[in-house]
């Protein structure tokens, strides 16, 4: 495959990465970034936490230092949205009619807030992915004496609680779940960080369900009105596919991968040239025998330069390679780090495996079948930290209890 050319599509992390990439594996023609906003690339993992208390500015978070993009040498296209993809014209159309054509091309448009019905009417209704969208919440919540309601517990949801709160305001979560964080860290151990909110004063209600949005605050189902002047919606995001509507790639709640991080066509053979890169993409991980999609940083940023590579490779009729990281997260809420390091589901058992959760410092492991499956540390971090080789050696139950007895 001739490549003169290789256009990344969102200009965030993943895109930022794919692009830096190229440049350090060598590749020497043309990169074209294109990115829906209008700024450079910057980190949203502070959107939630020291922007958004005021404790940074946006001058802090930006992904490469302002005096070295030219270093890149690469045709930044900002403030411009991909709109379609031409797969046979190998052509790229954007909202302002021009287009780009391409001999290779990584996707990494990431995702964006899901919202309620109705969510744009109201100005007091606030969602969080931005850096314009945390200023404008950062502009409601700095004077902290405003009842903060914050819809949804995920992770996003008691970030923007914690930092709300800690500014003084008084914070309301609203969950339909059992308990906060259950998709990511199931139940119980959800629960142990709702616990965590509550001591610090935020009213975490569960198994509560949204009626609708309403002038005064929230409705919730069965008449309860919370008054609020501050709504937050932080009800998960969905990938930015639907510029790829009728262009013949295959998406399914994201750009449907293979293990080396190419793009399947409907039909479902691998489009020549095409990978795809953090929250937007969802591939088949060997590690663990499963497909996902993550909307985690560190994922994002190691996506976007393996993406890069196995572009690069397979152009040079070399062996592109198969992508089979521990997926990791962190958060912080609170004076809390929360970490996790590999996959949990609904079904695993949990031990506390050292530490325990009185004393506010633990290891959670998850086991699925006879295998260690996931990692979470509350306040833990070298812990959570020496279980990644037990995750990337697949290790079995027995053996990953066997490494955290040694923990102390
Ligand atoms: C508030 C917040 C806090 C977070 N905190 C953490 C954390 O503590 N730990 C953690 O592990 N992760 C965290 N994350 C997640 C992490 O930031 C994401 O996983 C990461 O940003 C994904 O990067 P990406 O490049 O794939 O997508 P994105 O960052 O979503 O970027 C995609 C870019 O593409 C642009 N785009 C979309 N469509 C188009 C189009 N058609 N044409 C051109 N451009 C387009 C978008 O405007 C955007 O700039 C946080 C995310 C948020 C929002």
């Amino acid at each position: 495959m001739e490549l003169d050319r290789v256009v990344v599509v969102g200009a965030s992390l993943a895109g930022l990465r794919a692009a830096e990439a190229l440049r350090t594996e060598g590749f020497a023609g043309e990169v074209v970034v294109i990115g829906a906003e209008e700024h450079r690339p910057y980190d949203r993992p502070p959107l939630s936490k020291k922007l958004l208390a005021g404790e940074w500015e946006a001058d802090r978070i930006q992904l490469r230092r302002p005096d070295s993009f030219d270093e890149l040498d690469v045709e930044w296209r900002l403030g411009r949205t991909a709109v379609a993809m031409d797969l046979e014209r190998r052509a790229i159309t954007l909202d302002d009619g021009t287009t780009v054509g391409f001999d290779g091309c990584v996707v990494a448009t990431g995702a964006r807030c899901r919202r309620l019905a109705d969510q744009e009417r109201h100005r007091h209704v606030h969602e969080l992915r931005s850096l314009d969208d945390a200023t404008a919440l950062r502009a409601q919540i700095a004077s902290g004496d405003r009842h903060v309601v914050v819809i949804g517990a995920g992770f996003i949801g008691l970030e923007v609680a914690a930092t709300a709160r800690a500014l003084g305001n008084r914070v309301t979560v609203l969950e339909g779940g059992p308990a906060p964080l259950v998709r990511g860290l199931g139940a119980e151990m959800g629960a142990v960080v709702g616990r965590a909110h509550a001591a610090e004063g935020v009213d975490v209600r569960c198994d509560v369900t949204v009626e609708r949005l309403d002038k005064r605050g929230v409705l919730l189902d069965g008449g309860e009105l919370i008054e609020s002047d501050v709504v937050v919606v932080g009800i998960g995001v969905e990938p930015n596919t639907g510029w790829l509507e009728g262009s013949g790639v295959r998406t399914r709640d994201g750009v449907v991968c293979d293990e080396t991080l190419r793009a399947l066509s409907d039909d479902g053979t691998p489009i020549e040239g095409l990978y795809a890169a953090g929250d937007v993409l969802r591939w088949p991980n060997p590690l663990f025998d499963e497909e996902m999609r993550l909307e985690h940083w560190t994922n994002a940023a190691e996506q976007g330069a393996a993406a890069a590579r196995n572009l690069l490779a397979v152009a040079a009729d070399a062996e592109p390679e198969p992508y089979a990281p521990v997926p990791f997260f962190w958060s912080d809420q609170f004076a809390h780090r929360i970490q996790f390091l590999g996959r949990s589901s609904p079904d695993d058992e949990v031990v506390v495996a050292a530490g325990s959760v009185d004393d506010g410092k633990f290891l959670a492991l998850y086991r699925s079948g006879d295998r260690l499956h996931g990692a979470f540390g509350f306040n833990a971090p070298r812990w959570v930290m020496k279980m990644r080789s037990s995750l990337a050696d697949r290790a079995s139950w027995d053996e990953a209890l066997g490494v955290a007895g040694g923990f102390s």
